[in-house]
């Protein structure tokens, strides 16, 4: 089993010795921009709590959390108006998902045709 690295880009952002803007903010999740955007809008969300990936999440996160982290998602799809242009939501997981930062986080792509897989 892979453990938790308290070093990691986004576990430094979360204890704000990293400083980037955070889009929105819940009780246990917060998103901002991606350093690298891939489309105008490049948002990524992560919980609050030390989750390595997907699994990670749903195996260990207590419901609320789960909750709280997919609402978040849904309130970014809301205030940016994307319900009916569309979306892509991505979680890469692991090595074979070429997971870079491990914390869990999912992807938030919009603003243009984005294309096929
Ligand atoms: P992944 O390959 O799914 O682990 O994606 C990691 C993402 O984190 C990449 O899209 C990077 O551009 C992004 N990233 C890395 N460092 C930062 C940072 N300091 N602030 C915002 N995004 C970052």
């Amino acid at each position: 089993m892979i453990n938790y690295d308290e070093n990691n880009i986004f576990a430094n952002i979360i204890n704000k010795k990293l400083s980037t803007e955070i889009i929105m903010e819940s009780e246990h999740s917060i998103a901002f921009n991606d350093i690298a955007p891939q489309a105008p809008i490049h948002i990524l969300v992560i919980p609050k709590g030390k989750y390595i990936k997907y699994d990670d999440f749903l195996n260990k996160a207590s419901k609320d959390e789960v909750y709280d982290f997919f609402m978040l998602i849904n309130s970014l799809v809301k205030i940016n108006n994307l319900e009916n242009t569309g979306y892509r939501l991505i979680a890469n997981a692991g090595k074979n998902g070429n997971q870079e930062v491990p914390h869990l986080h999912f992807h938030l792509l919009a603003g243009q045709n984005l294309g096929k897989m």
